[in-house]
């Protein structure tokens, strides 16, 4: 289904993958609707397209979970926060009050300020007076029967992933790497720590969910955890 250059795709009954400019927003449409991720900037008529087709509003929008304070999933946040009177939550690890402290590697961060990259400019991300849940991780939120946070470093301090054991639904944003199908860790050079990327798939790989779904790429169907431990394997000795 394609509205207004979002690719959308039902994942589960309620839970819709929109995709917009290569990075994707979950759309939880419960009695409340939730959003998790927020793509670029200019994200917000593609959202609001999709939410009326389903004879909804995006006013209507709750609950806003950000994975981690990049510029491809906060981009959109600030128009959503316009017209919306929605919780937003981020982990505590990755605000930022100045550009200078945001979760990109240094070289990334000198990027930023080059053309044709300062056309991004100025940089979307979340301060902390713009959050009103600031996560730690272990909190368990009100969609799908309970959505539990984990903590999962490595791509930023403050990466989290979304776990549902009720539809055995797990949401990792760039924890997690499938572009092109291909699963793996996120990539090195831009990610903060790689050996925390490694303990948090360790983490992950101790969880029950069928269906695994990504910051960028398509989401795994049926069989999820056990390509996750499939990749956990092939990381062998490096984890200690
Ligand atoms: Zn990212």
């Amino acid at each position: 289904m394609l509205i207004l250059e979002v690719a959308v795709l039902k994942i589960l009954p309620d839970v819709y993958q929109l995709t917009i400019r290569g990075a994707n927003i979950i759309l939880i449409a419960e009695q409340e609707l939730t959003i998790i991720d927020t793509s670029f900037r200019g994200s917000l008529p593609g959202i609001d397209s999709f939410i009326s087709h389903l004879g909804r509003s995006v006013s209507e929008v709750s609950l806003i979970i950000i994975t981690h304070n990049h510029l491809d999933h906060v981009g959109g946040l600030p128009e959503l926060e316009m017209i919306t009177s929605a919780k937003v939550a981020v982990h505590k690890a990755d605000l930022a009050e100045t550009e200078e402290q945001l979760p990109y590697p240094g070289f990334v961060r000198k990027i930023l300020h080059v053309p044709p990259i300062t056309l991004f400019r100025p940089l979307v991300y979340a301060r902390p007076s713009e959050v009103s849940i600031q996560l730690e991780g272990g909190e368990v939120l009100s969609p799908l029967g309970g959505l539990e946070v984990i903590h999962t470093p490595g791509h930023t301090p403050g990466s989290i992933s979304l776990f549902s054991a009720r539809e055995k639904l797990l949401i990792v944003g760039d924890t997690l790497n499938n572009r092109r199908s291909n699963l793996r860790l996120p990539p090195k050079l831009i990610s903060s720590d790689l050996s925390q990327a490694i303990a948090s798939l360790k983490r992950l790989a101790q969880l029950d969910f069928d269906t695994l779904c990504f910051g960028h790429g398509r989401p795994i169907i049926g069989g999820a955890s056990a390509r996750v431990r499939e990749l956990l394997e092939k990381q062998g000795d490096k984890l200690t």
